[in-house]
């Protein structure tokens, strides 16, 4: 195991394949005690570059709908279930997954969030332990155990998918804004609703 301080892994060289396209290890962002965890699953070009998570084309998507949705990108926080870039962004080995696992859970345990929102098939497959039809299942909620504590999880597809695939975008919308309805969020001033100047 590399060392985790602050959530933040500092060293790590478990898997050689990782270690060798990595620029860095790219951690999660965000307050340590926010309410929603969103969990992607590796960094790409751009996250490696900057040293950040959803930085890229996705970042772009995610954020605008979390601004949509009055969810500010300050109050959450993102992570990945692997913290190096995969070679060609490809996806992470079973074996790349469980090495990074520990940080996840730890990151998990720590933040106890009111829900981690899985943004695409490798993490949500990861973090329920069975396959996943995402498309499908998106705006779905699970209880799941962690450690042995439980937490809501909302599956979300990718933002990148809605890149490629116009039909996916209001399934993320609607998804996004069930995760800040389950986190008790409702971007108003004044006490008026989110919905209210629609
Ligand atoms: N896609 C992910 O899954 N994670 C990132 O950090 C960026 C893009």
């Amino acid at each position: 195991m590399g060392t985790m301080e602050d959530l933040r892994v500092t060293e790590c060289t478990q898997c050689p394949k990782l270690v060798d396209c990595r620029s860095r290890i790219v951690n999660g962002t965000g307050p340590e005690d926010a309410d929603v965890l969103f969990v992607g699953e590796g960094p790409g070009a751009r996250e490696d570059e900057q040293g950040e998570p959803f930085v890229g084309r996705s970042g772009s998507v995610l954020d605008d709908q979390l601004r949509i949705a009055g969810l500010d990108r300050e109050t959450i926080r993102i992570t990945n279930c692997v913290r190096c870039r995969p070679p060609e962004n490809r996806d992470p080995t079973t074996e790349e997954l469980e090495n990074c696992r520990g940080y996840l859970e730890t990151e998990i345990e720590r933040l106890d969030p009111e829900v981690i929102v899985t943004l695409g098939k490798v993490p949500s497959e990861h973090l329920l332990d069975r396959s996943v039809a995402v498309t499908k299942e998106a705006g779905t909620v699970e209880d799941v155990r962690i450690r042995g504590s439980p937490y809501r999880l909302l599956i979300c597809v990718h933002p990148a998918a809605t890149l490629y695939d116009r039909s996916q975008e209001e399934t993320f919308a609607e998804t996004i804004e069930r995760a800040a309805d389950l986190a008790g969020a409702d971007g108003s001033e004044g006490g008026q609703t989110r919905l209210d100047g629609f």
